[in-house]
């Protein structure tokens, strides 16, 4: 799935498809946000391979959606490659210069314009480092750098656009929503962007006023021919009310049913850490590995382990804190879906899987074993923070990690699911035995 994943680089999407994820209908965005766009707008429409691409341009910006500012060099190889008379090189050199990346994937930034409120910016840079080849490296001198700055919205450039590049941020306190717009510029477009997005999902314009519809662009496949499963739970894919003004779905699976938005979560989906290892080389982050047994320790205290309750093998046992004993209830065995998702199956009772109690989604869900299934209350997002330890979260409930609740590392300890946290008591250690 690495070879193949693409929310890809403006580079593909440009060529093909974007849309973009607009704080300004998200919950976090009380107050709304959006670029200000004050001034006359214009807007431009061109055809791409029979896309309808929509840029608006205001106070001389322009706009490939809410969040996604192009250059005027941008916009004027968009325009060029709206050429029908191009040929497919001639328009793949169009695309590569469109959206660049970070030389030798290091990042330069400035947080002075953040003034003290840098930690979440800092954390979703580390978030991004930590599972990709990108450097962030405080500037100096560098020509090329994102200038983070307070804005009454969110929005980046695409890739790395020369000089000084300001990412605007409202939510300065979200690392999801950093992570999306550090994200956008490092290259990444929206997951709607994609070419093949109307063979995963379907866009209602009619539910979406005119002057947004622009954030539902989709670009054509002229340069974009390895395209990997669509992810509706990216960090960079839209909610599907979002922009809406009808009460009804902008955007819903092939089936008219919604999905459940991971964004915006400080947690990269499997697939968005292979994309940004795809665009960027030197290093393949290919997480923990998989087809292995663990045992696994609080980072409250190595030696209190995921412990399945009396060593039962019975559907509904329950998943405590306890004394590492050296038993098979212990001791689980990690595989690793094609999505990129865990499962963890205990050695005392091969078949059955860490489970969401009842798939719930509230603080407090506890986690049993249950026959698996395969549904995504049994799948895990397993990601490293520091020190060698993972946060681990319910692909049900991307917002919420297992959690050792009080941080009470007694004997016994329900083990449950809650919000994202840095704490301790959501950080996991899988030891080999
Ligand atoms: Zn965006």
């Amino acid at each position: 799935m690495k070879t193949t994943k693409m929310k890809i680089g403006l580079a593909l999407c440009l060529a093909t498809g974007i849309m973009l994820t607009v704080f300004s209908c998200k919950k976090v965005n009380e107050t709304s946000a959006g670029p200000d766009k004050s001034g006359p707008d214009q807007t431009h429409t061109f055809t791409i391979d029979g896309n309808k691409v929509i840029i608006k341009e205001i106070n001389g910006l322009y706009y490939f959606a809410d969040d996604i500012t192009l250059t005027p060099q941008q916009f004027n190889l968009l325009k060029a490659n709206s050429n029908k008379s191009l040929s497919t090189t001639e328009r793949g050199l169009i695309i590569n210069n469109l959206v660049k990346r970070w030389t030798n994937g290091i990042v330069y930034y400035d947080l002075t314009g953040l003034g003290a409120d840098t930690s979440w910016t800092l954390k979703a840079m580390q978030n991004i480092s930590r599972v990709s080849p990108v450097i962030f490296v405080k500037r100096t001198s560098q020509a090329n750098y994102i200038n983070f700055v307070k804005g009454t919205g969110n929005s980046s450039s695409v890739g790395m656009v020369g000089g000084a590049q300001n990412l605007n941020i409202y939510n300065y306190n979200y690392p999801g929503i950093l992570m999306h717009e550090i994200f956008h510029a490092l290259g990444v477009n929206h997951e709607q962007c994609r070419p093949d997005r109307d063979s995963y999902a379907i866009f209602y314009p009619e539910n979406v006023p005119d002057e947004k519809e622009f954030n539902f662009n989709k670009l054509s496949a002229t340069s974009n021919t390895t395209v990997g499963p669509f992810d509706f739970e990216s960090i960079m894919m839209y909610e599907p009310y979002a922009f809406s003004n009808t009460g009804q779905p902008s955007i819903t699976k092939l089936d008219g049913s919604t999905y459940q938005s991971s964004y915006p979560t400080s947690n990269l989906t499997p697939s968005d850490i292979a994309t940004i290892n795809q665009m960027y080389s030197g290093f393949n982050y290919v997480g923990l590995p998989a087809n292995t047994n663990y045992e696994i320790a609080t980072a409250l205290d190595n030696n209190k382990l995921l412990n399945v309750s009396g060593g039962s093998s019975s559907d509904g046992a329950q998943i405590i804190l306890y004394t590492d004993g050296n038993s098979n209830n212990v001791r689980w065995s990690l595989t690793k879906n094609a999505e990129g998702y865990y499962q963890l199956s205990p050695l005392n009772a091969p078949g059955k899987v860490l489970t969401v109690v009842g798939a719930a989604t509230a603080n407090g869900t506890k986690l049993e074993i249950r026959t698996n299934s395969n549904t995504t209350a049994q799948q895990f997002n397993i990601i490293p923070v520091d020190g060698g330890y993972y946060n681990f979260s319910p692909r049900n409930v991307p917002s919420k990690n297992v959690d050792v609740p009080g941080s009470n590392t007694a004997n016994s300890t329900l083990l449950n699911i809650w919000s994202e946290g840095s704490g301790n008591n959501q950080k996991f250690k899988f030891n080999t035995f």
